[in-house]
């Protein structure tokens, strides 16, 4: 059995914060990630990042992994990292954490605390034929195309106009892939205006009030019907072919909290957060006073307020333990407090905080 002091579940944004401020206190770490690579979907983003001065706006998401890397890489004394490594389970009765590396080597450990940073998983829609090649989420099309080198396909239909779709649709035309249009089920595109702008002036057909009734194809995608649909979603008018061998669905993210559940942690379901989420205090702390969890694990956002979020439960984690000066901690930790405060304060913040508001406590009393 091995011990830890602090066990970081998730090498993204998140995790890779909450281990940094950890060990800089002089937490013994252990992070492990279930990808081949730290970094969660940060290796994947090569576009510029919004948000605030402190959380990089400006520099690529690739360039943000490198950066916390390099940080990571000056602490390596008081953290041991293990990519290909997967946390399978957490044993309420012993508080042990079972873990798989590749698909042979097993292990055990028993952390004094754990930071959740388990990211979030991609949604997909129910339609016939969506189970043949060449329907994939975005997320899986920008894997293919920024962290392997492979192109998806040659003429894609994205479906969904939030931030990921318009993105994920700009980088394939990049790479020289055709659009055949964006369906969007609603009135308007959800996505910033800057992305929508940069992939209509490219003639991409941004289709508001539709959505995808069935995949075409035998043995694989050959293309999609599409239909448009009232305000209450109901079909109206004729389906419409679209030619395309790719299908790409980016219709939302939730978050992957299936290790909280196990664990025992009070859990709420809040639309605004996409999901179901931990209660959590304001230092993220969990109903479990071993248990933090921070970044889209604790309900999607972005990965400034996931670096931040890292931070405080790492800072907090630590504190906990013992760690660090107590005046200089909640000093620090009230600056991250009001860094995340700012990072919600414009429109898309407003729906962020009434989530928020559903699942924060004022504290647990321990
Ligand atoms: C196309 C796209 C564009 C985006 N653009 C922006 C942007 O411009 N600005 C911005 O701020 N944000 C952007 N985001 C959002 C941002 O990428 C995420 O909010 C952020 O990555 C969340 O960080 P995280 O650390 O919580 O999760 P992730 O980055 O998802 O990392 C989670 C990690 O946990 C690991 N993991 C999960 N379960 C386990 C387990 N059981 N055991 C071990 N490891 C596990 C995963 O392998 C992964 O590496 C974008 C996202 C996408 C998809």
């Amino acid at each position: 059995m091995r011990h830890t002091e602090v066990l970081v579940i998730g090498g993204g944004p998140a995790g890779l914060s909450a281990t940094l401020e950890a060990a800089s206190l002089g937490c013994g770490v252990t992070l492990v990630d279930g990808d081949l690579a730290l970094g969660g979907q940060l290796i994947k983003q090569t576009h510029k990042f919004f948000g605030s001065k402190e959380e990089r706006a400006g520099t690529r998401g690739f360039k943000i992994s490198e950066i916390l890397l390099e940080e990571l890489e000056n602490l390596k004394g008081r953290i041991k990292v293990h990519t290909n490594c997967t946390a399978t389970g957490i044993y309420k009765e012993d508080g042990v954490v079972s873990c798989v590396i590749g698909e042979e080597k097993y292990f055990r450990i028993k952390p004094e605390r754990i930071v959740m940073a388990t990211g979030a998983q991609e949604r997909l829609l129910p339609f016939p034929n969506n189970h043949l090649p060449g329907v994939y989420g975005a997320g899986a099309v920008q894997t293919l195309m920024n962290v392997y080198g492979v192109l998806p396909g040659k003429r894609v239909l994205m479906v969904g106009a939030g931030n990921i779709g318009l993105i994920v649709s700009y980088q394939m035309i990049q790479a020289g892939v055709e659009i055949a249009g964006i369906v969007e089920a609603m009135d308007k595109v959800g996505g910033y205006w800057v992305h929508a702008a940069k992939v209509r002036r490219l003639g991409v057909p941004i289709f508001l009030r539709h959505t995808i009734k069935e995949a075409l194809g035998n043995r694989t995608v050959t293309g999609a019907l599409i239909q448009e649909i009232d305000d209450r979603f109901q079909p109206v008018g004729e389906k419409k072919r679209v030619d395309a061998d790719i299908i790409c669905m980016a219709v939302g993210l939730t978050p992957t909290c299936e290790l909280l559940w196990q664990a025992g942690c009070e859990m709420v379901y809040v639309p605004q957060l996409c999901g179901h989420v931990a209660l959590r205090d304001s230092f993220m702390r969990t109903s479990l006073p071993d248990i933090w969890v921070a970044g889209d694990a604790a309900g999607i956002e972005e990965a400034t307020a996931a670096m931040v979020e890292g931070r405080i439960a790492g800072l907090d984690a630590a504190r906990s333990l013992g760690k660090g000066d107590k005046a200089d901690l909640e000093k620090r930790l009230e600056e991250l407090g009001r860094r995340l405060g700012d990072l919600r304060g414009g429109e898309v913040g407003q729906k962020i905080c009434q989530g928020l508001a559903c699942c924060s406590v004022q504290g647990w009393g321990v």
